[in-house]
């Protein structure tokens, strides 16, 4: 359990949306700091702010926050940050990016909806008159998600305007209080601001997501575990209590959380599984897959990372038709 492990490292996950005027000066800055620390990221900067999710030893992580908080621009971001015992990305990564989220739509970031605390959000589930939107992506609401929560069936940006419209006609959008999270808050930073564009009057987001309120309030009214876009891929979203799994082996569906992603580089699939089936197909997600030419090999006690390119085994199971 991660309540064990020593945490040598700290995995942050941050956002802000704030002017800046140079943001390829701002990717270089950022490298040029990073350069010889034990830091590993994906840090997205745009015209618009910036998005990051980084691991780090504790030291470096903690002089990378100092060094962002001394900076006039960045001394209001908040980091979320959760202990681990190795870096949680394969590299550094930091780019520009035009978008910090994927969106095909230009949004009025001025109707954004109402931040609530993880506190206030906790309470807010106790009503009854409510819709609650998870805003995340299937593969990550099979895991875990708030009980009552909602999965709109869109995969866009577009779609999720589609749904909102659909939504007026079930919900009176002047009396009906939404309530909308996804990971780490920035997802709704812009599908709220599509609710309230189609006329819903009350919308809140979770300030910090589901990270934000798993170190804040706990496991409280949370199922499952939490996906996350790094070498963890999912995590219990605090380790004070626990959670039931509502996620199932994809092999045998005995109840299960641990995301992996098949052995099969030709594959790569997301898949639910449990240990004994993870032995049993030798980490892949199908036998088709164990029959692969380029498969990670697979170990019981170290798993291998997920979306590890090819080279960076040292061997490579090969299946006995390619030998
Ligand atoms: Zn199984
Ligand atoms: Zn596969």
């Amino acid at each position: 359990m991660h309540t064990s492990n020593p945490s040598t490292h700290l995995v942050l996950a941050y956002y802000t949306f704030t002017p800046i005027k140079d943001p390829i000066a701002e990717v270089k800055l950022h490298k040029q700091f990073l350069k010889d620390k034990d830091f590993t990221c994906r840090i997205y900067v745009s015209e618009a702010g910036i998005n990051g999710q980084s691991s780090g030893t504790v030291q470096d992580a903690t002089a990378y926050m100092e060094w962002m908080h001394g900076r006039e621009e960045f001394k209001n971001i908040r980091f979320k940050i959760h202990s681990h015992n190795e870096q949680a990305f394969p590299r550094q990564t930091i780019k520009y990016k035009q978008k910090l989220v994927a969106i095909d739509e230009k949004v009025d970031m001025s109707k954004t909806a109402t931040h609530l605390s993880p506190k206030k959000w906790k309470e807010m589930l106790g009503n009854k008159e409510k819709v609650l939107l998870d805003v995340r992506n299937d593969y990550e609401w099979k895991i875990g998600r708030f009980e009552g929560a909602t999965l709109p069936p869109c995969e866009t940006f577009r779609e999720f305007a589609e749904y909102a419209d659909q939504l007026k006609e079930t919900s009176d959008p002047k009396t009906t209080p939404v309530m909308m999270y996804c990971t780490g808050g920035i997802r709704c930073e812009l599908y709220s601001a599509i609710l309230k564009e189609k006329g819903f009057e009350e919308v809140y987001q979770l300030d910090g997501g589901v990270i934000g309120y798993g170190l804040e309030e706990g496991n409280d009214h949370w199922l499952g575990k939490l996906f996350v876009f790094d070498d963890r891929l999912s995590v219990p979203i605090s380790n004070e209590g626990s959670a039931p799994i509502i996620g199932a082996c994809l092999h045998c569906n005995c109840p299960s959380d641990a995301y992996y992603n098949c052995a099969d580089m030709d594959c790569n699939t997301l898949f639910i599984c449990c240990p004994s089936c993870l032995k049993e197909f030798q980490g892949c997600c199908c036998s088709r897959c164990q029959e692969a030419p380029r498969r990670r090999p697979y170990h019981e006690t170290t798993v291998h990372k997920p979306f590890r390119r090819a080279h960076t085994y040292k061997s490579l199971c090969l299946s006995p038709n390619s030998q």
